[in-house]
């Protein structure tokens, strides 16, 4: 890439100027060369198809001090747990010309369960299926549950001046953000079963829950995992008809597993509950999350751009403009089991940000802003990637205490 941008400055316009004083002309193919020079070191320029180049995790305060503003940064969006938001802090953030995104927790909301026992989800032996890493997923038919979850993304959207909002742990009860997943099974509730039979007009035979769920993972499994996946996406269409009616014109993402269909064995669908065509019927942008580090591919960080590719493909999303679906990537650049060297920063940036991928963003602040190299290593290639167009001074500073 470094080596064809050189041949297309030097080829392209400067040595046919006849008209040009040979002093001048080699002052400029001089400066050409080392622009050129400089972008073979960076392999970049910018990428005009990428039009969000994003951090998660918090307000990044200490990117806006000592008169800098985000945009100083190469930042043009921040994403926010939804616990964390803060109307000033928000305001803050777009004045300087940014997008605010709310994070959501959709299935992970554990406390729950200390009021709502009966919201644990059940295994196949009938057992309360243990939190595998501490991670605890609820039971997806749960309706106080479900109720209280809508309730919260509703009052998110409607207290807070925000430009989408992104679901979090959609999925079953699983622990799969390390190299080696833990996938138990999940939910043979009575409440499941119940609504599986009533869905599906299949009957299961009056027998133990151990003896159902071995039908229901044997010659019932494909009706069980389309069922599991419909539930899912039953959530999704619901929390698309309340931003629509609340804040019509806000995005609605979804941090999700990045492993194509065929990873461990389908478990995308199989153990994740997550069906991605079907959801897209709802959704905006599908933010993948190919934390190479964490993932068991700290030295092939070529992997991130891998599996965005495959999710285009999978999806039929392009990175044209304007196109209804949008792949916005978070990658990994805070240590997290693995650690992210300062080297590597560029290098995950650079496949993050290939087409399909149309935006970008980062996880997460809160560790990464302990290491202000890789800060300023994340900026520097926010800024060459950044369009022509895109806004670069400052904005006018608001008055003391406006
Ligand atoms: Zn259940």
């Amino acid at each position: 890439m470094a080596a064809k941008h050189y041949r297309v400055f030097v080829g392209g316009s400067c040595v046919t100027e006849g008209a040009m004083s040979n002093v001048f002309l080699t002052a400029v193919l001089m400066g050409l060369l080392c622009l050129c020079l400089s972008a073979q070191q960076t392999g970049l320029s910018p990428r005009p198809h990428v039009q969000v180049r994003g951090i998660y995790g918090g307000m990044p305060a200490s990117l806006m001090t000592d008169g800098k503003t985000l945009a100083d940064h190469g930042v043009n969006a921040v994403w926010i747990h939804s616990g964390a938001l803060n109307a000033e802090e928000i305001a803050r953030i777009k004045q300087q010309g940014a997008r605010v995104f709310a994070e959501f927790n959709t299935m992970h909301e554990a406390g729950y369960l200390k009021e709502h026992p009966d919201a644990a989800p059940i295994g196949p032996d009938g057992m309360v299926s243990p939190p595998p890493g501490g991670w605890q997923g609820i039971c997806p038919t749960h309706p106080g549950y479900r109720a209280e979850r809508m309730a919260a993304f509703r009052k998110i959207l409607t207290d807070y001046d925000i430009d989408g909002i992104w679901l979090d742990y959609h999925h079953g009860h699983a622990n799969w953000e390390q190299a080696q997943p833990e996938l138990p099974d999940t939910c043979f509730c009575t409440r499941c079963l119940t609504q599986f039979q009533r869905d599906t007009r299949i009957s299961l035979p009056e027998a133990s829950t151990a003896e159902k769920a071995t039908l229901l993972l044997g010659v019932y499994r494909a009706q069980w995992v389309q069922w599991r996946c419909d539930v899912f996406t039953s959530w999704v269409r619901e929390f698309r008809a309340i931003l629509n009616a609340v804040r019509p014109g806000a995005l609605l993402g979804t941090f999700h597993c990045p492993w194509a269909d065929v990873d461990y064995d389908g478990a995308l669908r199989d153990k994740l509950a997550i069906d991605l065509k079907a959801q897209a019927r709802y959704l905006d942008v599908f933010s993948i999350m190919p934390y190479h580090a964490r993932f068991g591919h700290a030295d092939d960080p070529e992997w991130i751009s891998r599996q965005i590719a495959w999710l285009g493909r999978y999806l039929g999303v392009r990175g044209r403009p304007r196109e209804r679906l949008k792949i916005w990537p978070i990658v990994q650049l805070a240590d997290w089991g693995e650690k992210v060297p300062v080297a590597q920063v560029h290098t995950v940036l650079e496949h993050a940000t290939r087409p399909p991928a149309t935006g970008v963003m980062v996880f997460a602040w809160g560790g990464l802003q302990t290491q202000p190299e890789k800060v300023e290593a994340m900026a520097a290639f926010y800024r060459t990637i950044r369009p022509a167009s895109a806004p670069r001074a400052r904005p006018p500073r608001r008055p003391a205490g406006g």
